[in-house]
């Protein structure tokens, strides 16, 4: 593109956007030179700058405060893996569940009886419990 194509290119781009964006713009033709600058802007590959140093400075600010943000919800979402990991058991016990008794069995919490069909606390590794001896203990 020689510089008098990238002069008009900017002029139409420029032309196109006071367009859209000033107020006595019928809002059917605003709407039209918006398509028409966005699809200048795709065809031409072009990106929105500015040469407003107030501008400049705020957009800067606002893309730390963006990665203090991003660098806060890791660690929460860290803090929060770890305090989750803490309340379950190992991997290699499996963690409780609670389901139904599938035969009768005894309790090793209180050595009582464990009937089939009652609800019973269980986990790999471990003998079913009564579901009231586990959260009592
Ligand atoms: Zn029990």
């Amino acid at each position: 593109m020689s510089n008098s194509q990238a002069d008009s290119l900017v002029s139409r781009v420029n032309g196109l956007a006071q367009r859209a964006a000033h107020e006595s713009t019928p809002i059917e033709e605003a709407r039209t030179a918006g398509v028409l600058l966005a699809k200048l802007m795709v065809k031409h590959a072009l990106s929105i700058g500015t040469s407003n140093p107030d501008a400049m400075r705020q957009l800067a600010e606002l893309r730390q405060a963006n990665a203090t943000l991003a660098t806060q919800n890791l660690k929460l979402q860290a803090e929060l893996a770890m305090a989750r990991q803490g309340t379950q058991s190992k991997p290699s016990q499996g963690a409780w569940k609670r389901i139904t008794a599938r035969f009768d069995s005894k309790c090793p919490a209180c050595a009582g009886h464990i009937e089939m069909g009652e609800p019973i606390m269980y986990r790999k590794g471990s003998r079913a419990v009564h579901v009231s001896c586990l959260y009592n203990d």
